[in-house]
């Protein structure tokens, strides 16, 4: 009789664990607490805008989710990103496309002395780096001893720091470099000159919502506890009725660490191991909102996907992105509009959780105008989203930690998601990849 599975989460981590584990046979139920599937992936569709509410792109160094790509017959579905981006310090905007040697040598933040040590250092990353795996917790292990900031600064120079580092990684994950491994920012740069971006004409929840159309999913469905029931375990939440429907043999907890460590709370050490535990409690997250503001095209924009902030100053939005772009490779360009995406920081997310709807538009579309002073002054609301647990923050350590649990993961319930990997749709799938391969080494219950 085929194993029956439950898979808790459908971010790219369940969804991607759920689809490998039906395919090698097993009865896979998928539970979902929203009432789609994506997790931090969900695209909205409105007013004929596609906009990615979390995980906006993808890139050419993705081997896990390339492979399903592949896999699926998938590549009719994908569209290339442009690389062209700006940095603002508040005064001056210099463009930056990533890997044109004509943009670097253009820009305007950094003297020659800077840039040539930059493309030096760079050189160096790319000649004994470029073996990194930017999902794999194990590929990054041995190199997890730093921080970005001290590493960088003692590589490139405080100012290459401020104006090229900075802006590479915290716009896109939230979190400060002060505290966040220098195994990193070793994987993104020594891939920076040759880096392609990609996403899914119809979204980046995509991949999601084609690996779960042939997989049992439940939405609206909050787990609250998995209980032990003699060999196998029970799901339970307050929507789901108590019977042997819900009994599994095997279960992928695939939602956010914290969630992880609440819901398995019930279990013992022979099914979740001491460090495996204090692992999933010490998981902190930053928290991000994202609000999409619709203006007229009449105003001078500057031509970009994203605009990022440079330079030592704390800012108050994370990055700007332009989603015009992105529409008109997926062949529906509206004319005459644009839809801008505002990302606020992790401190201005926190300052403002408690916001009314209403009062954050306001203050995140005056954040945007101070950024980018040519946005007109008026802007229509699209969509909003607040994520407490945005991003897991890669503390110093946590890869090497990560590393250590994926190899103590053991059947009859496993882990997966980011926080075992890096915050990357690639990273999740990684963790999903192996968390359905660590269910075949189980431990006796
Ligand atoms: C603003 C933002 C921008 C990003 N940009 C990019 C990008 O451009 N490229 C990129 O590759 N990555 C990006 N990421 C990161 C990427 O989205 C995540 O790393 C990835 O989605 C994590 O996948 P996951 O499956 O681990 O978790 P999630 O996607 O969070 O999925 C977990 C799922 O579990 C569900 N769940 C939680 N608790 C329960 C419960 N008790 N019962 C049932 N279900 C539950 C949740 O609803 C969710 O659907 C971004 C993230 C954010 C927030």
């Amino acid at each position: 009789m085929a194993r029956r599975t439950a898979v808790i989460g459908a971010g790219p981590a369940g969804c991607y664990a759920a689809h490998l584990l039906q395919q090698q046979g097993r009865e896979v139920v998928l539970y979902e607490q929203a009432k789609s599937v994506g997790g931090r992936t969900t695209s909205w569709h409105d007013q004929g805008w596609v906009v990615d509410s979390g995980a906006g792109f993808f890139t050419n160094f993705y081997p896990t989710l390339w492979g399903l790509i592949t896999k699926l017959g998938l590549e009719s579905e994908i569209t290339n990103l442009s690389r062209s981006n700006a940095l603002t310090d508040g005064e001056k905007v210099a463009d930056f496309t990533l890997g044109s040697t004509a943009s670097f040598a253009n820009f305007t933040f950094l003297g020659t002395r800077a840039k040539l040590s930059m493309a030096m250092q760079t050189a160096l990353i790319f000649a004994k780096y470029r073996h990194l795996d930017l999902s794999s917790a194990a590929s990054l292990a041995p190199f997890d001893d730093a921080s970005v900031r001290d590493d960088a600064v003692k590589r490139v120079g405080e100012r290459a720091y401020q104006y090229l580092v900075r802006p590479g990684i915290e716009p896109f994950w939230f979190f400060s470099c002060e505290s966040i491994s220098r195994s990193l920012m070793l994987a993104l740069q020594a891939k920076a000159a040759t880096a392609r971006f990609y996403t899914f004409r119809q979204g980046m929840n995509f991949v999601c919502t084609r690996l779960a159309a042939h997989l049992d999913v439940r939405t609206g469905i909050t787990v609250d506890q998995i209980k032990p029931s003699g060999a196998k375990f029970k799901i339970t939440g307050a929507t789901l009725a108590d019977g042997p429907e819900h009994t599994y043999d095997e279960v992928i907890v695939a939602t956010t660490g914290s969630v992880a460590a609440k819901i398995t709370a019930g279990l013992d050490e022979r099914i979740v191991p001491d460090t495996v535990r204090s692992f999933l409690k010490s998981q902190t997250y930053v928290p991000n909102t994202h609000l999409v503001f619709v203006i007229d095209k009449g105003v001078k924009l500057p031509k970009m996907s994203c605009l990022l902030p440079c330079g030592p100053k704390d800012h108050r939005v994370a990055g700007l992105n332009f989603n015009s772009h992105k529409l008109q490779t997926r062949g529906e360009a509206r004319s005459g509009q644009e839809a801008i995406s505002v990302y606020l920081t992790a401190e201005e997310s926190k300052a403002t959780l408690d916001m009314s709807e209403r009062d954050l538009y306001t203050h995140a579309w005056r954040l945007a105008r101070e950024l980018s002073p040519d946005l007109p002054l008026r802007a229509e609301p699209l969509q909003m989203i607040q994520r407490r647990e945005a991003i897991p923050i890669h503390a110093v350590g946590r890869y090497r930690a990560a590393a250590e649990v994926g190899k103590q993961q053991k059947g009859p319930l496993v882990f997966a998601g980011d926080y075992l990997s890096t915050a990357t749709v690639d990273g999740a799938m990684r963790t999903g990849y192996e968390a359905a391969h660590a269910l075949d080494q189980r431990v006796a219950i």
